[in-house]
């Protein structure tokens, strides 16, 4: 093959082969490429800015895609170059964006496998270590991040997210409006929102801000109140019902401890089951919480308290969502359910901000989206001890995924 041919296949805008080198019992392929007599352009890699002496020439190695069973590496010759603002620097090449032995297009390709399959196997697949795959990874999605337009918060969803023993909690700012994660913190202070609010914003986006989606966790909202005073704090059905769940397992716990024996073992395992919604479970599972429920009325009459609070956002009325929780709360009397006692009072506590969801258009169910993504990642792979790893991760999930989960809230 002649090397313009070479040249053809390689396909890198500017550059030409001019020694090729094919080892078949290797199976490796080297190219040495230099510049085009056409492209003579040169950028200092610094700042970006077009410099005109070579200082001098050199060489380096960088991994390429594979040709069919070749690894393939290209030996690019490259410029030193003097820029007047930055001294003696390398020039700045499309296809090196790094320091690291690898093509641009190599790191797509590594970039984009990871996001469909966990670090471990792309590093099988493509013989690299897997902290190789990470860090090639993070560039990516870094060089993706600095590319995009950053759309404007307004509608924002403050969560929390519990991340194991020892990180414990984080703070999760989300964009509503695109379903994105924005900013993750190390525990759940009000010094963490503040962080958020001081480090990322100027006063000019604070005061764009016109609604947020939080939990009744009061280190929240004085952030908020401090930061957004403008915003409406909107409590919304997600983390409500995160307080009605924890209700229901409290009774669980109350009443089946009392029981013991017999008793215990039906209900052995079966906490997720009375977490869960009732339309949501088939015949099976309902039948096992009917058995579970003639054990113990108590228990039956929290998971239908439960249930019955999830239809306070059928309503889009003020009036009549008010008139629902009254209803609801009216309930209680003479159940002596002391879990759903407290959980009234902090509902009539917040109670203006659970109406603001009838005031203003927040999208709902997204924070639990958002959520749920961030918690299915941390479940498929470690590594993310690396923060701004696992938001640009998050961030891309969500630009890329945001129709399916649209979908799947609308079936
Ligand atoms: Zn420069």
């Amino acid at each position: 093959m002649q090397d313009s041919d070479w040249t053809r296949i390689l396909r890198w805008p500017g550059y030409r082969v001019y020694r090729s080198e094919v080892n078949e019992k290797a199976k490796t392929l080297r190219l040495w490429v230099r510049r085009k007599r056409g492209n003579q352009v040169l950028r200092c890699s610094s700042c970006g800015e077009r410099v005109g002496g070579i200082a001098e020439v050199y060489e380096r190695e960088v991994r390429d895609l594979p040709w069919s069973e070749y690894r393939a590496t290209v030996v690019v010759e490259l410029y030193r170059v003097r820029c007047p603002d930055c001294g003696l620097k390398a020039e700045k090449v499309e296809q090196l964006p790094s320091n690291a032995p690898f093509s641009k297009r190599f790191e797509e390709a590594v970039g984009q496998a990871c996001e469909s399959a966990p670090a471990r196997r792309v590093a099988k697949q493509w013989k690299l270590a897997e902290s190789t795959v990470r860090a090639i990874d993070l560039r990516y999605l870094e060089r993706w991040a600095a590319q995009r337009r950053k759309p404007a918060l307004r509608d924002m969803g403050v969560d929390e997210i519990y991340v194991g023993r020892q990180g414990k909690f984080l703070t999760v700012v989300s964009n509503l409006e695109t379903c994105e994660p924005l900013w993750f913190g190390r525990e759940r202070k009000q010094e963490t929102l503040d962080e958020f609010f001081s480090t990322q914003l100027s006063a000019f986006q604070r005061r764009a801000i016109q609604a947020a989606c939080v939990d009744m966790w009061p280190a929240y909202r004085q952030s908020l109140e401090r930061w957004v005073p403008q915003a409406r704090m909107v409590y919304d059905k997600f983390h409500i019902l995160q307080h009605a769940s924890a209700a229901v397992d409290e009774v669980r716990r109350a009443e089946f401890f009392r029981q013991g024996g017999a008793a215990r073992d039906v209900v052995r395992g079966k906490r997720w089951l009375l977490l869960s919604s009732w339309v949501r479970l088939d015949r099976e599972k309902k039948q096992q919480l009917k058995q579970l429920f003639g054990l113990n009325r108590r228990v039956m009459k929290a998971y239908f308290l439960k249930e019955s609070l999830s239809h306070l956002w059928d309503y889009t009325y003020e009036g009549a969502m008010l008139n629902y929780l009254e209803s609801w709360i009216g309930q209680l009397r003479w159940q002596r359910l002391k879990a759903f006692e407290k959980l009234a009072n902090l509902l009539l506590r917040h109670v203006d901000g659970i109406l603001n969801y009838c005031r203003t258009k927040v999208p709902m169910g997204r924070v639990e989206a958002i959520n749920g993504n961030i918690k299915a990642l941390l479940r498929r792979g470690r590594g993310y001890s690396n923060l701004r790893y696992l938001l640009l991760k998050a961030q891309r999930l969500a630009a890329t995924k945001t129709e399916f989960l649209v979908f799947q809230k609308a079936a």
